[in-house]
């Protein structure tokens, strides 16, 4: 496929650009709305186009599908352009600033017949299929609850926006909650009913949240416990499932490395999980390209980035009003 970046961004450059080469696919132009950054990002990534405007990214030649990466405010009116132009777009997260835009994205790829997909990267990690296999197989039994812990150390060069902007989608909860809420609803196959949170800013935070601690209830009755922050230089990531016959615990597995290490214990007993590991992105283009050809679905679709972002603005609304607040899937699940 040809691709084209709307965004010149880390993740873009850091990770997306290797996994769509990797994958057999070319990158053609990239679009960023400064054009010394533009021209400097075509120029160190070996793309032969740049432009600050989206129109003339998507009137590109033989153009198959967008990739957005650029701040959150704007992945809603580039989503709809590109779906306008019958562009396949895989977008970020959180798909859309609030879930109503993101929703209407969501159908208006529907209507228009084209592959959208969310960039939830943990789902792909043959870590945490092998959770989810490990659950599926009653492997703990029935599942009474599952704590995640996402609390990392926001490196310097990512703190910028981040940090200190709201109206570009700054904060803890729409960088990490929205993770965390997919990767809840992957294992168990059920969505958040209602929450409880809290949030401080008193290390990073400029104007917006950088740590969040919340509790979701599932239908099934199973709770779960979140902490995600950006000031916590030693906690290291991981996921817990507590069941009835066993638990599952997982280190080092919300990363976006492919690493880390699962144990079941039962009763004193621990005993080491093995997955082959696979690069998260890679994968995730990897279905993406097969969605695009008819053969099965994204590994997040649009759907998913309207769920994990439900989530993530009911732990807001639930931390700005100290009250316990219901998920609102805006009509679409
Ligand atoms: P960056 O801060 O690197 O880039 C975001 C935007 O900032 C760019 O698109 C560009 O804006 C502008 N920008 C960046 N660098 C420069 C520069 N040197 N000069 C001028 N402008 C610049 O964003 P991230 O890569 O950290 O995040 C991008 C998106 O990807 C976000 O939505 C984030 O949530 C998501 N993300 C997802 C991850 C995942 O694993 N799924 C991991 C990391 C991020 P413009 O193009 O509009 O001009």
């Amino acid at each position: 496929m040809k691709w084209g970046l709307i965004g010149a961004s880390a993740i873009a450059e850091g990770r997306m650009i290797g996994a769509l080469r990797g994958n057999g696919d070319e990158v053609v132009a990239v679009q960023s709305s400064g054009q010394t950054h533009a021209h400097r990002f075509a120029a160190e990534n070996d793309i032969a186009f740049a432009t600050t405007g989206i129109e003339d990214l998507l009137a590109q030649p033989g153009l198959d599908a967008v990739y957005i990466s650029s701040t959150n405010e704007k992945h809603f009116p580039q989503a709809m352009a590109a779906i306008a132009a019958g562009k396949h777009v895989l977008c970020e997260k959180p798909l859309a600033m609030t879930v109503a835009d993101a929703v209407t994205m969501v159908r208006a790829a529907e209507e228009a017949g084209i592959t959208f997909a969310t960039n939830h990267h943990l789902r792909n990690a043959a870590s945490h299929r092998a959770i989810r296999d490990l659950l599926k197989d009653g492997a703990i039994g029935e599942v009474l609850s599952a704590r995640v812990f996402h609390a990392v150390n926001l490196p310097q060069a990512l703190q910028g926006w981040r940090v200190d902007n709201a109206g570009a989608g700054g904060g803890v909860i729409l960088d990490i909650v929205v993770h965390d809420a997919d990767t809840v609803r992957f294992h168990l196959d059920e969505n958040p009913v209602d929450v409880v949170a809290m949030t401080t800013a008193h290390r990073m935070g400029q104007g917006v949240e950088d740590s969040v601690m919340s509790v979701w209830s599932m239908p099934s009755g199973v709770q779960v416990q979140a902490h995600e922050s950006f000031t916590h230089a030693h906690a290291g990531t991981g996921i817990e499932f507590h069941g009835t016959e066993g638990s599952i615990f997982a280190r080092d597995v919300m990363t976006q490395q492919p690493i880390g290490e699962i144990l079941i214990r039962r009763g004193l007993d621990y005993t080491p999980v093995s997955f082959e590991p696979e690069d998260l992105y890679a994968r995730s283009v990897r279905l993406f390209g097969q969605a695009v050809a008819g053969q099965g679905r994204p590994a997040a679709d649009g759907r998913d980035g309207v769920a994990s972002l439900a989530v993530a603005e009911a732990v807001a609304q639930a931390a700005r009003t100290g009250t316990r607040t219901a998920v609102n899937y805006g009509g679409l699940l």
